[in-house]
């Protein structure tokens, strides 16, 4: 008879998280999650329709800025894990109003690590889900980020993110906390908000309007599919060793050029109109400050943890391109 463990996912109503719950409770029968999250506009309920109606899955609405809320839930459910998703994740918005951020991504992530140090088991272990954003911007084409790079976040996002790491690198350091930090690259995949640049591109080619991409389009991100990190993160999270970071790509460079195009070759593909989406492509002013390349070096999570990325990114995008036409919310 297997022993019943209950973890905290907090943000798992938005793209990442919610497709992690359902993987993570497929892969893991004996684990009950509880899945706080404030739902915020990044949000949707019914990306968990999945396991919302399951016994072994619970949905608590509010705040992990909210201390009392938080402690209330460790002292209730004595959580043996936390994996921590729930962030304000647009650059774009951190750019425009940062405080939020700062709230969310470095005060929000503090009082959970107050909660484990105060109210948690004693082997309590905490993964933090993090962003390879932290490392900053790589000016050439060769160069990758690993482990050991120093962090030189460019955005309020990034900068919010490199300090709720080191927050929780300090945790390890200081109090002996069990934590685990993976450092992903760009996810793509269902589910997403459709403020980020792949939803973006399908929602507005199918909806008929103007497809932006910023300054001439030449940045380059290291596309990661949601499932394979979902892979990674269970790994990391049973496996990973306590205090460690892991780096999590796929080897999937593009540029947002390469990006938008692929997406238009596959939509006059499967809904072909007179003329190529690509007529809607227009370039717009580029994001302040915008990094200019990320690049991945997984090798040490392969090599310690065996994970393996296993979608082709031509494939992978199909996919998310099929799970968009499918919704019809946004179809005019
Ligand atoms: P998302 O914006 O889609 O979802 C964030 C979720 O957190 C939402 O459900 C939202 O309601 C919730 N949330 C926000 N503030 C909250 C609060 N104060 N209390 C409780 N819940 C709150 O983000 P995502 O893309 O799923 O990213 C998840 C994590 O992965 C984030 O920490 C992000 O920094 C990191 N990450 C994402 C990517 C990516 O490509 N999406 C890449 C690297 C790292």
């Amino acid at each position: 008879m297997f022993k019943e463990k209950t973890i905290l996912v907090t943000g798992g109503c938005g793209f990442i998280g919610s497709n992690f719950i359902p993987y993570f409770m497929d892969k893991n029968p004996t684990y009950r999650v509880v899945n706080l999250d404030l739902l915020t506009y990044a949000a949707d309920l019914f990306n968990l329709n999945e396991v919302n109606e399951c016994d072994r899955y619970e949905f608590v609405h509010g705040s992990i800025t909210d201390k009392k809320l938080v402690n209330s839930l460790f002292n209730k459910y004595n959580f043996d894990g936390v994996i921590h998703f729930a962030a304000e994740s647009h650059v774009d918005n951190s750019i425009h109003s940062p405080e939020v951020f700062l709230d969310t991504n470095i005060k929000g992530t503090f009082n959970l690590l107050e909660a484990c140090r105060n109210y948690g088991k004693s082997d309590i272990r905490f993964h933090h889900i993090s962003t390879d954003e932290v490392y900053g911007s790589l000016d050439n084409d060769t160069d990758l980020f690993r482990e050991d790079t120093p962090y030189n976040p460019n955005s309020p996002y990034s900068v919010s993110k490199a300090a709720s790491d080191f927050l929780v690198r300090s945790y390890s350091h200081t109090y002996g906390m069990d934590v685990v930090i993976t450092n992903c690259s760009n996810n793509y995949g269902p589910k997403q908000h459709r403020e980020k640049l792949i939803p973006k591109t399908i929602t507005n080619a199918i909806s008929g309007k103007e497809i932006p991409v910023y300054g001439n389009g030449s940045n380059i991100r290291d596309w990661l599919y949601v499932d394979d990190h979902c892979e990674a993160i269970d790994l990391a999270f049973h496996l990973g060793k306590s205090g460690e970071s892991y780096n999590v790509g796929s080897n999937n460079e593009r540029t947002n050029n390469q990006i938008v195009n692929e997406i238009c070759e596959i939509l006059d593909r499967k809904v072909p109109k007179d003329q190529s989406y690509k007529e809607q492509i227009a370039y717009v002013e580029d994001r302040k400050g915008h990094d200019k390349r990320y690049g991945i070096d997984a090798s040490k999570i392969k090599r310690q943890l065996d994970w393996r990325p296993k979608t082709d990114f031509t494939k992978g995008l199909e996919s998310t391109i099929d799970w968009y036409l499918k919704q019809t919310e946004w179809h005019n």
